[in-house]
């Protein structure tokens, strides 16, 4: 939880925000009315907020003094403003404010909330700024600190590029084009031969008056560019709309690989995970365990005691299986059906099963609701092709079931 100190003396815009904190249960609102309520919340808990939304004209404070008192107490601070002036955004953004909303629609107020989460974030996000103007270096990082980046300079590219190699974490990489030693193309073409574009997002920077240059930039692998001077507010979006887009493909990936409800593999990431095991196995020349899991009557679970229940067992399962096989492969293959691909020798897996199986009996996952138990069938062997080892361990499943399901079934007479 975040408490979030907001200051603002119109009953309609509070009326908005209010609305919009409602939904956001990890963000805990304070409001206040005045300069002065600011004043002597401050003075007793500022220890307390995470960060400030203010308005610039209050009744006691008609000149954004709000911003100066926030700022006193290193607060990270979200202006809003009903009129717009360019002088007075860039001068607020120099002085250190997170950033300037109108407030002019939903729109806006849903930019400072989104503001608000990427706050949460920013302190995780490590930018390098390769940049040989002194100035430049020191605007860049005036604007973008009250967003609680972590921030290094390089004062060249061979500086940038030592940095680089040497803290293979940075999330985003603001190079000048002009540099002493490397210039900022030739970073960018040697940085994308090793790094994806999900693995570091690079902005481009010159002074060069040319189009053609933003266009070569990206190009030649940059994300973005911008072209100096440019005002506080260009940088800050920039780089946010950046930062967004990367968590925006990595929310997507992990959709793609991760089932929702039990965050184990997907069938499509089980397989391919499990293909790339079969490689490595066959090479180290290594037998493979493969085990398909399937929860006995599982549909009496949802039929009786309702849909949630069902869901809260297969999470309970799904940890608990995590937690009994923490080396091994595992996939939610589809409903109540899990597989796992194991370095672990057959009899050792059979014997984690049955751990597995007192686990899972003790599970209390809904008030009233019967022990959850499974069939299994394990089949160990030469790493063959995964298809042909998990249809061997599903036959073994399959008699599981029929001589009386809560059991694991390791050889076969099918075989
Ligand atoms: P058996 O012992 O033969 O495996 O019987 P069963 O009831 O476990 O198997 P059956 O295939 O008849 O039913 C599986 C049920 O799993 C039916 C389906 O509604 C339920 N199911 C599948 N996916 C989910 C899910 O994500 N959540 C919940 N709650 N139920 C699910
Ligand atoms: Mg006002
Ligand atoms: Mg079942
Ligand atoms: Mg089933």
């Amino acid at each position: 939880m975040r408490n979030i100190l907001v200051v603002e003396d119109s009953p309609l815009v509070l009326k908005i925000l209010e609305h919009l904190f409602r939904q956001e249960p990890e963000l805990e609102p304070l409001f206040c009315a005045s300069l002065g309520e600011a004043q002597v919340l401050l003075e007793t808990s500022s220890a307390l907020f995470f960060a400030a939304i203010v308005d610039l004209n209050l009744p006691d404070a008609p000149n954004g003094e709000i911003v100066d008192l926030v700022l006193q107490y290193s607060l990270p601070c979200i202006v809003l403003s009903g009129s717009y002036d360019e002088h007075r955004r860039d001068e607020l953004l120099l002085k250190g404010v997170v950033d300037y909303v109108l407030k002019e629609s939903q729109h806006s107020y849903e930019y400072a909330f989104r503001l608000l989460h990427r706050l949460e974030s920013n302190s995780h996000v490590k930018i390098l700024v390769a940049e040989d103007s002194e100035a430049t270096r020191h605007f860049i990082r005036r604007v973008l600190t009250p967003h609680l980046y972590q921030i290094i300079d390089a004062c060249d590219g061979d500086e940038a590029l030592r940095i680089l190699q040497e803290q293979p974490d940075i999330d985003l990489f603001l190079v000048d084009h002009s540099m002493p030693g490397l210039s900022g193309f030739e970073l960018v073409k040697l940085l994308r031969q090793k790094m994806k574009r999900h693995e570091m997002i690079i902005l481009g920077l010159s002074a060069d008056a040319k189009g053609s240059l933003s266009a070569m930039f990206i190009k030649h692998g940059a994300d973005d560019f911008l072209r100096k001077p440019f005002c506080p507010e260009e940088l800050n979006c920039r780089v946010m709309s950046c930062l967004e887009r990367r968590d925006m493909l990595h929310a997507l990936k992990q959709a793609a690989l991760f089932d929702s409800l039990t965050g184990l593999y997907n069938r499509r990431a089980f397989y391919e995970q499990g293909v790339e095991m079969m490689r490595q196995a066959q090479k180290s020349k290594q037998n493979l365990s493969v085990a398909m899991i399937d929860l006995d009557h599982f549909k009496v679970i949802n039929d009786e005691h309702g849909h949630a229940s069902g869901d809260a067992a297969l999470v309970q399962f799904a940890r608990t299986l995590r937690k009994t096989f923490p080396d091994s492969l595992l996939g939610r293959l589809g409903g109540e059906e899990f597989a796992l691909v194991s370095q672990l020798d057959g009899d050792t897996v059979g014997k984690c099963l049955e751990l597995l199986r007192r686990q899972c009996a003790a599970l209390k996952y809904a008030s009233g609701a019967p022990p959850l138990g499974f069939s299994a069938g394990i089949y160990h062997g030469a790493p063959d092709d995964l298809e042909s080892l998990l249809h061997l361990a599903d036959m073994r499943l399959y008699q599981a079931k029929h001589s009386g399901r809560g059991r694991s079934v390791a050889t076969s007479q099918v075989d």
